[in-house]
């Protein structure tokens, strides 16, 4: 079987010595739809840096795709993985939309009219055609967030990474992100989100992995969320559901519930 990703004993130091990775095993599935959790400083944002090769590998292995990942085949890594940046302001330094969305496929080599039906089509993704002519740097901070996804997009990646891409957004961003997120997984892309939040974890993922310390110390299906020890050792939440129904262990006996669906359905 080829894994989407495939990490074997990664270990990564900053250059001030600080360990970000320990060690760190763990596979992601082609196709699914993985959160990736854990306390702030736990390395989450350094994996997904390797992930898009801008990190290189100390030690250990990293595979997309089932190749290894070294500093020879980085291009080709960035071609298959898409890295959405925590911070947009980081991604968009063109003076129009139009030309941050073109910068990844005009790299990769289109031009002309194929060119202009990618750009346009990303950008037709994240609802934001109307923009293309505008400085990205004025766009708000949920506009920003979609031309940064349509940048990415616009490469076509078999597999797109998101550093905590709810944060900051409003209601209605986030409802836009999950209907864009939706989209893509229809198209069979592997998607990986660093996130803090837990509710979203456990309504979007197939799979949750926990990270602590540049290690993993749990991994499975998104219910996990509601066992105590892990979401207590990890530094975790419960999920909101399962919140509630932990006052009320009579209501819902040893099965807590993580989602609204899962409560209305044992209520
Ligand atoms: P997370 O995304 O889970 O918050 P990070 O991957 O950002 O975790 O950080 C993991 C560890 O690496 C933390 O201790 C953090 O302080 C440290 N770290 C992150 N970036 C740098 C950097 N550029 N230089 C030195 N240390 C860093």
């Amino acid at each position: 079987m080829v894994w989407a990703f495939e990490v074997k004993d990664l270990s990564f130091q900053y250059k001030d010595g600080t360990k970000a990775l320990d060690r760190l095993t763990l596979n992601i599935e082609r196709g699914s739809r993985v959160a990736l959790l854990g306390p702030n400083g736990s390395g989450k944002t350094t994996l997904l840096l390797h992930f898009n090769a801008i990190h290189p590998v100390q030690q250990g292995t990293l595979k997309v795709l089932g190749e290894v990942v070294t500093a020879k085949n980085e291009k080709w890594v960035r071609d298959q993985v898409g890295l959405v940046f925590q911070d947009p302001d980081d991604q968009l330094f063109s003076s129009s939309v139009w030309e941050d969305v073109a910068f990844g496929p005009v790299n990769q080599g289109l031009q002309g009219e194929t060119l202009k039906e990618r750009v346009r089509e990303a950008l037709r993704f994240v609802n934001m055609e109307a923009y293309a002519a505008k400085v990205p740097y004025h766009l708000s901070y949920g506009q920003k967030k979609r031309v940064a996804i349509a940048g990415v997009i616009a490469m076509n990646p078999e597999m797109i990474v998101l550093d905590e891409p709810l944060a900051f957004l409003d209601p209605a961003g986030k409802r836009e992100l999950f209907s864009l997120l939706d989209r893509l997984k229809r198209e069979g892309k592997t998607i990986v989100m660093a996130t803090h939040d837990v509710d979203m974890a456990v309504q979007w993922a197939d799979k949750v992995l926990v990270m602590k310390d540049g290690r993993l110390v749990a991994e499975g299906s998104p219910r996990l969320l509601t066992d105590r020890e892990i979401v207590e050792s990890a530094h975790l939440e419960f999920p909101t559901v399962s919140r509630i129904f932990l006052h009320f262990p009579s209501l819902c006996g040893e099965t807590v519930p993580a989602t609204v669906q899962e409560a209305v359905a044992m209520i």
